[in-house]
């Protein structure tokens, strides 16, 4: 699965455990020059210095997608500097912490815009602005759970903002299909990131993956990025508006 000549744009990198990371890495390796964001000067250094263990420079830009001033900044640039971009890779979620531990029912109304905002209206946002940059078609990905269908303790809102996320994926296959602009979600095992620590009683979740998805193991980020690789790649060029599951196999069990 070469990437050769491709150009990407990838969101939500914050550290090396970081999903979108694993994704950056693999699709450095088969060849692909990248763009990186970062959100907020507090992980400028970190991402700067991962994208330097890469073998290529990559083009690292901040973006808060919450603001449509710092999108439209961003997608501006990736014009003047890229000139065009063959696939997104949405990895940004955020829900206040007391909505990750409360009860669903106390959830605020602003926790609720919050989330749905910045985890499910971006990729719509940045869908739009990469759309007249993917002249030769391309593909959008994002990163989902099982929280979007299933109730998962303490995922709560961010299980509504996920099931917007997997709704808005199939419109924008529908819309952006004639351009032969592919999107699709990676349905992720919980893997031990930055984001998921706020999920209060995350370590429980992976022990009863553990023990009860048909591989009998948790979720490794490099599984995570070799799917976005394949997703990414022409090897998925006849797959759109998809929810790929890369969880051992959990969400096929009944108990
Ligand atoms: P992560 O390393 O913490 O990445 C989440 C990223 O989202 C961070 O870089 C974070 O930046 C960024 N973000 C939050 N608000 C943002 C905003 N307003 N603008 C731009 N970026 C923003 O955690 P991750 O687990 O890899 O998460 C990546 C994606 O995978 C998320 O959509 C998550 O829901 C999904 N996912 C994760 C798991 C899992 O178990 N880890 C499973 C299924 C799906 P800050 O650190 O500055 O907030």
């Amino acid at each position: 699965m070469t990437l050769t000549g491709k150009k990407g744009l990838v969101l939500g990198v914050a550290n090396k455990r970081s999903l979108a990371w694993a994704i950056a890495m693999r699709a450095s390796e088969a060849g692909a020059d990248l763009a990186l964001t970062y959100q907020g000067e507090r992980l400028e250094e970190n991402v700067r210095e991962l994208a330097a263990t890469l073998g290529k420079e990559s083009l690292i830009l901040p973006c808060d997608v919450a603001s449509d001033d710092q999108v439209n900044a961003l997608f501006a640039k990736l014009r003047e500097t890229m000139g065009r971009l063959d696939f997104v890779v949405h990895a940004a979620a955020f829900a206040p912490p007391e909505a990750l531990s409360q009860p669903y029912v106390q959830t605020s109304r602003e926790a609720f815009r919050m989330a749905l905002d910045i985890s499910a209206y971006s990729l719509v946002s940045l869908a739009r602005g990469a759309q007249p940059l993917m002249t030769e078609g391309g593909s959008i990905i994002t990163l989902t759970y099982l929280g979007a269908e299933r109730v998962l303790p303490n995922y709560n809102v961010m299980g509504v903002a996920k099931a917007a996320l997997e709704c808005s994926v199939r419109y924008l296959a529908s819309d952006l299909g004639p351009q032969n602009i592919r999107v699709n979600a990676i349905s992720a095992g919980p893997v031990k990131t930055l984001a998921a620590k706020g999920i209060a009683g995350f370590s429980d979740i992976l022990g009863v993956y553990r023990e009860r998805a048909p591989l009998r193991r948790n979720t490794e980020q490099g599984e995570v990025g070799d799917t976005g690789l394949f997703l990414i790649s022409d090897a998925a060029r006849g797959i759109t508006g998809e929810v790929l599951y890369v969880d051992g196999g959990y969400h096929v069990m009944g108990m």
